[in-house]
C-alpha cells in the first residue's frame, strides 16, 4: 500500500521542547500509530523510558528528511547523507552490512562527496543484490539468518570463495 503523499508543518514544533507521542500525534494531526512508525523508521527517543519523548528539534529534522526523500528517492546504490541531505552514492562503493534481524538489515557507508558516514535499513532477500552493486566489506550477523534462507547462505558461500 502507498504512502499517502502529505507534508507535516514543521513550525508548530518547537526545537528546544521535548514531546510525547501523544503531542506530536495532536500537532501534526496524525494517527498514534503513525508517530510509532517513525519511530520505528528512525526517529530518535530522548531515552527508552516512558513516556517516550522525542526532542522537537530531531522531529523536525526526521520530517525534512521524509519530505526531501519523497522529492529525490533513493537510488539502489545510493544512501541518504544526513549532512548533504541528499542520496548519495557511497565512496568507493563499500559498503558494511550488518543483519539485525531474520529480514533485516542494515548498510553502512560513507558518502561519496562529504565523507559522513551513512546508513541505510535493508532487506536480507537483497543480499545477493548488494553484492552485485556494491563492494560489501563486511558482513555481520550471519548466524541469525542461517536457517531461514539456506539457499542464500549457499549463493553467499559461492560468492565469498570467489574473492
Ligand atoms: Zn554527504
Amino acid at each position: 500500500m502507498p504512502a499517502k503523499k502529505r507534508t507535516y508543518n514543521t513550525r508548530v514544533i518547537k526545537r528546544d521542547y521535548s514531546y510525547d507521542i501523544k503531542e506530536i500525534s495532536e500537532l501534526l494531526d496524525v494517527h498514534i500509530r503513525t508517530v510509532r512508525q517513525w519511530i520505528k523508521s528512525g526517529l530518535r527517543l530522548i531515552d527508552k523510558t516512558r513516556p517516550f519523548l522525542m526532542h522537537g528539534s530531531d522531529i523536525i529534522a526526521f520530517l525534512k528528511e521524509k519530505q526531501i526523500k519523497r522529492k529525490r528517492p533513493c537510488e539502489f546504490h545510493e544512501i541518504f547523507c544526513f549532512k548533504c541531505q541528499i542520496p548519495r552514492p557511497v565512496w568507493e562503493g563499500l559498503i558494511d552490512i550488518k543483519i539485525t534481524g531474520p529480514n533485516r538489515l542494515q548498510l553502512m557507508g560513507i558518502c561519496n562527496t562529504c565523507s559522513t558516514k551513512v546508513f541505510k535499513a535493508g532487506s536480507v532477500k537483497k543480499i545477493p543484490n548488494y553484492v552485485q552493486t556494491f563492494n560489501v566489506q563486511k558482513m555481520e550477523g550471519l548466524h541469525i539468518i542461517e536457517r531461514n534462507y539456506p539457499t542464500l547462505m549457499c549463493h553467499l558461500e559461492r560468492i565469498l570463495k570467489n574473492e
